[in-house]
């Protein structure tokens, strides 16, 4: 059963809708059964952190970053008080890196001032800091702290359309209908197992519609063949 939830549009999914959706997650959690953040942190202000600077990036370049970044500033008291300059140079090869340079430190500062430098561990609290929005706060919640959360990226915005998961654009609207299709304790793993999905076979340009294992479910039109 899915949590009961209403989609974006009000309506309540059918038990059809539901039993998609069902067959839909099984197959994504029989092809990545341990799936994970590919950003490595070791605590819930690190995944924040990395989070926002994974922006316009790989998580690869954050990982070569951070360990430098987090090894000069442990915490977000540290952070707050970095001198710009420093920072723009450890995370210059993430791109952006001006512009990350003040969103973190603004985000440090933030936690610092309103919840004593500790993340805290509800989407309404996480999406008052600076900088953060509903996909990045999901991200921590679901993976730092183990809730039920969705966060929306532009490959689950992707890849639950083509599989006729919803029909919406907004992101928030989004992560409603998948809500309201998907049992909450598979929430979490659900975003990380379709940006996966969306990366090695649901491509932006050519999907690998020849070689996924969700064609049959798929309703998504032209299909791409099998090139030559
Ligand atoms: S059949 Fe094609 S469009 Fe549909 S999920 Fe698979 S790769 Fe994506």
């Amino acid at each position: 059963m899915g949590a009961g939830e209403a989609s974006a549009d009000g309506q309540r999914p059918t038990a059809g809708e539901r039993g998609h959706a069902r067959a839909v997650v099984n197959r994504l959690a029989k092809r990545y059964p341990q799936i994970r953040t590919a950003l490595d942190y070791r605590d819930p202000y690190q995944l924040l952190v990395s989070t926002v600077i994974s922006a316009q990036t790989t998580d690869e370049n954050v990982n070569r970053a951070t360990p430098e970044l987090f090894r000069r500033w442990p915490t977000a008291t540290d952070l707050a008080d970095a001198n710009p300059e420093d920072v723009e140079q450890v995370i210059f090869s993430t791109g952006f890196y001006r512009q990350k340079t003040r969103s973190i430190i603004a985000l440090a500062q933030d936690l610092l001032a309103k919840f004593d430098g500790v993340v805290p561990e509800t989407l309404d609290d996480l999406v008052t800091l600076k900088g953060v929005g509903r996909k990045t706060a999901s991200v921590v919640l679901a993976e730092a702290f183990d809730q039920p959360a969705i966060a929306v990226d532009t490959h689950v915005k992707r890849v639950s359309g083509r599989l006729g998961m919803t029909t919406e654009t907004d992101p928030a609207k989004i992560e409603q209908d998948l809500k309201a299709l998907v049992p909450r304790d598979q929430w979490a793993k659900l975003s990380m197992r379709l940006i996966q999905y969306g990366r090695d076979v649901c491509d932006a340009r050519k999907p690998a519609c020849w070689r996924c294992d969700l064609r049959r479910l798929c309703p998504h039109q032209p299909k791409t063949p099998k090139p030559d």
